[in-house]
């Protein structure tokens, strides 16, 4: 048994025949000291509600309990896995609500009654579509306090890069727009069944009370998009998918059209994403 007097997780999975699937991005964590320090990480778990995307045999979910999760809600698309989850609910009385569904289907907002967290080891294939979705929330501030996840070492960096770093791009405006984002601590390979191929580290985001500057979310992001598409063009060159007047839009802005976009600042980004639709408007 381990501390929580729960099998230990290596059992559950065989108990319940949770060979990983590719597709699903099926890399478990059975290390429940690991797990809890992700919990942790989290910040106060008493007085939230915490939405887990992915609780897959249930590792995090029993660290996010045992640090004392007022409730844990998780969402899992595989259903073999929610057998497995069913007995950590009863371990739990009426702090773990089990949803059966694709995470980008659910309207997780919905599934709230109060102050709430995401914390989520996230399943690869569709980490940065989740993420994206949670910056794009209407209103803003969101419904959650914060959000704990796993990424991709590497899409770590990207989400935590300061303009003219390597990494800076989409992911990192998106984020340090709404966002204080921080890289907290990368975690092994050998830590997750099976193994993936790279390293993967924790980041945590809380939401800014305002953005760094105005802009329509959609529009930044299709901005972003465009600038960086061709990351290593001047803006000039880089913007003219965005299919109106590049110069007009660029000096409008109060930007310099030999820029390129991994030198802009957020704020920059905002002032062009404000352009376009004063300009698309007119
Ligand atoms: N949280 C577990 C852990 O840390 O050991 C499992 C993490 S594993 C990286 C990702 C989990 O997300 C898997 O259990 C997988 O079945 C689930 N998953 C994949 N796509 C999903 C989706 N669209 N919606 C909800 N869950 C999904």
């Amino acid at each position: 048994m381990s501390e929580d007097g729960l099998p230990p997780l290596r059992d559950v999975i065989a108990a319940h025949e949770l060979r990983a699937k590719k597709a699903l991005g099926q890399n478990f964590l059975l290390d429940l000291n690991l797990t809890r320090r992700i919990a942790r990480s989290a910040g106060s778990l008493e007085d939230h509600e915490i939405v887990e995307v992915g609780p897959g045999p249930g590792g995090l979910t029993r660290a996010l309990l045992m640090e004392g999760a007022k409730r844990v809600i998780a969402i899992e698309r595989d259903r073999r896995c929610i057998e497995a989850l069913q007995e950590i609910e009863k371990a739990y009385p009426g702090r773990l609500t089990i949803v059966e569904g694709d995470a980008l289907e659910v309207d997780m907002a919905a599934l709230v009654s109060g102050p709430a967290r995401i914390v989520a080891n996230l399943p690869y294939n569709v980490a940065t579509v989740l993420l994206v979705g949670w910056l794009q929330s209407e209103p803003w501030p969101p419904w959650f306090d914060s959000l704990t996840l796993m990424f991709q070492k590497e899409v770590a960096e990207r989400i935590t890069a300061a303009p003219g770093a390597k990494s800076y791009g989409r992911l990192a405006v998106l984020a340090g727009w709404r966002t204080h984002a921080e890289k907290l601590f990368d975690v092994d390979r050998a830590a997750f069944t099976p193994p993936p191929k790279v390293t993967s580290s924790i980041v945590h985001l809380v939401p800014r009370n305002e953005p760094l500057a105005p802009a329509n979310p959609k529009t930044l992001e299709k901005v972003v998009a465009a600038a960086f598409n061709q990351r290593r063009k001047m803006i000039r060159a880089s913007l003219k998918t965005l299919g109106l007047d590049t110069g007009a839009l660029i000096a409008e802005a109060g930007l310099n059209p030999q820029e390129r976009a991994e030198r802009l600042t957020i704020e920059e980004f905002c002032a062009l994403a404000r352009t376009f639709d004063a300009m698309k408007g007119a």
